[in-house]
């Protein structure tokens, strides 16, 4: 089984997945994160390399939550998720391709899915395993997020359709790409819905936190990458990365580059490396929100706003999983993450000397970081396509600028976090052409842009109303112990 603690640490026992899947969040205000890593040598690295993706998935995703969910049904559950209608665009079946862009420079493509961003490869199988738990509790369940564009999408997509859950996102008026809106728009229906709000996307993490204290919805699931599965979901693919880079020289350290958010994505490098992989520097890349950078260059951690930039999904100031880092950092205890992180909702600023820690504790960690501003992206894919002829997004271009900047000692591999074809005028601006859209893409965003999104005001009580008369779990899921 595997066990699952809260960087809060003030529950008491570990949890299980399933149950850490169906929370979310731990009931202490913490995220799940596993006590302790399996390890994979490298001679069982060996024995994966060549193998089709779906059975890198299985392997690691098994040493990673034991039978929790029965094996049986984690096979079950990857084929479905992984089924090739979904990944049209699969290179001779290869969901992860990695291909060369420069010297001792590789991108890993994880946005072959059916939305067009890595998100997919997590949430795929995240939304059967969250059926498959609540089919076995006989048990239904909403989730609420709040996104500005890949996750909701993405994540409409895989929970299209279930049975069990209904899943409500919330998404801003403005500020979101015509494609990005219309792809989202086009997922509503049955147990989707897409509610449009009229204000900034970092103020609707208020009216979520709003609404989650309330009672009666204190059981709402999240679907973001505080929920453990999406951490977990992304962990295999760095084996299948690093396997394809490294080829016979199995043991070789390499680094990684991440275009960073949340950094969910970042941090599922580092599991991957603490269950043994070799990665040497796992690397954040941001955009001109950068405070992550800062923080991991000064070791001090100051609060701002998020500004719009050409890298959207990266617009993220305060990363979510940051927590997840701090909880290794200070070696699992519990009271004094949640001492600094409340300390750092209070005043703005802290700093890691002040818990004890070096400034630079997350270098020492493993980490490096970088930034990038839209002159530099805009260059990155110029160079990309000049030198491989290959066609990248603005966000992966945020993480090959990095990449270009460092001194190249070992092999680095950048995650390409989303297809080009979300970022239409970024790169029609780059290279004065966009390329051909896969089929599935075609359609997209020929409509009216504003099909099938519910428009709400900035008001908890009118959003309440809304998820109260469509929810699906009117027996609340009761909080696991
Ligand atoms: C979500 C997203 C990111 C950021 O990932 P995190 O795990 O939140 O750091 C980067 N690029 C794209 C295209 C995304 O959709």
């Amino acid at each position: 089984m595997a066990e699952l603690v809260s960087t809060r640490g003030l529950a008491d026992e570990p949890v299980n997945y399933v149950d850490a899947l169906l929370q979310g969040r731990a009931p202490d205000g913490g995220l799940y994160v596993a006590e302790e890593f399996p390890h994979v040598g490298l001679d069982e690295l060996q024995t994966l390399a060549g193998l089709p993706y779906e059975d890198v998935f299985n392997f690691v995703k098994g040493r990673l939550i034991g039978d929790d969910i029965p094996y049986s049904e984690q096979a079950r559950i990857t084929a479905e998720a992984y089924a090739p209608e979904k990944f049209p665009e699969a290179l001779n079946g290869n969901l992860v391709p990695v291909t060369q862009i420069g010297d001792n420079l590789y991108a890993q493509n994880l946005s072959l899915g059916p939305t067009g961003a890595f998100k997919d490869l997590a949430l795929q199988p995240l939304a059967l395993d969250m059926e498959y738990a609540l089919e076995e509790a006989d048990e239904y369940l909403d989730a609420v997020g709040v996104s500005s564009g890949d996750t909701a999408t993405a994540a409409e997509r895989a929970f299209k359709g279930l049975r069990r859950m209904a899943l409500f996102m919330m998404s801003p008026e403005v500020g979101m790409s015509g494609f990005q809106k219309a792809h989202m728009g086009e997922q509503t229906g049955g147990n989707i819905h897409n509610l449009s709000i009229k204000v900034p996307f970092d103020t609707m993490n208020d009216l979520l936190d709003q609404l989650k204290s309330q009672p009666e919805f204190a059981n709402i699931a999240a679907v973001n990458s505080i929920n453990w599965g999406r951490v977990v979901g992304q962990i295999p693919y760095y084996f299948a990365g690093y396997l394809q880079v490294v080829g016979k020289n199995i043991g070789q350290e390499i680094d990684v580059i991440v275009p960073s958010g949340n950094m969910g994505n970042a941090l599922a490098a580092h599991y991957a490396r603490r269950m043994g992989l070799p990665l040497r520097e796992v690397v954040f890349a941001n955009n001109e929100n950068n405070a992550l950078h800062n923080l991991v260059q000064s070791g001090i951690y100051v609060a701002r706003k998020s500004e719009i930039t050409s890298s959207p999904s990266m617009d993220i100031c305060k990363p979510k999983n940051y927590e997840r880092l701090l909880f290794e950092m200070m070696e699992g205890d519990g009271a004094k993450v949640a001492d600094y992180m409340q300390f750092f909702a209070r005043t703005g600023q802290v700093a890691l000397s002040d818990y004890g820690l070096s400034p630079t504790a997350i270098k020492d960690a493993g980490f490096d970081s970088g930034t990038s501003n839209h002159a530099d992206r805009i260059e990155s894919i110029r160079w990309v396509h000049a030198s491989s002829g290959d066609v990248i997004d603005p966000h992966t271009a945020d993480a090959v600028t990095v990449a270009r900047r460092r001194k190249l000692e070992r092999p680095a591999l950048c995650m390409l976090t989303a297809l080009d074809v979300k970022s239409e005028p970024t790169v029609e601006e780059a290279l004065g052409f966009v390329s051909e859209r896969p089929d599935q893409f075609k359609e997209v965003g020929l409509g009216s842009q504003d099909d099938g999104f519910v428009s709400m005001p900035y008001n908890l009580e009118a959003v309440a109303a809304y998820i109260r008369q469509h929810r699906i779990a009117k027996q609340p899921v009761p909080a696991a112990k």
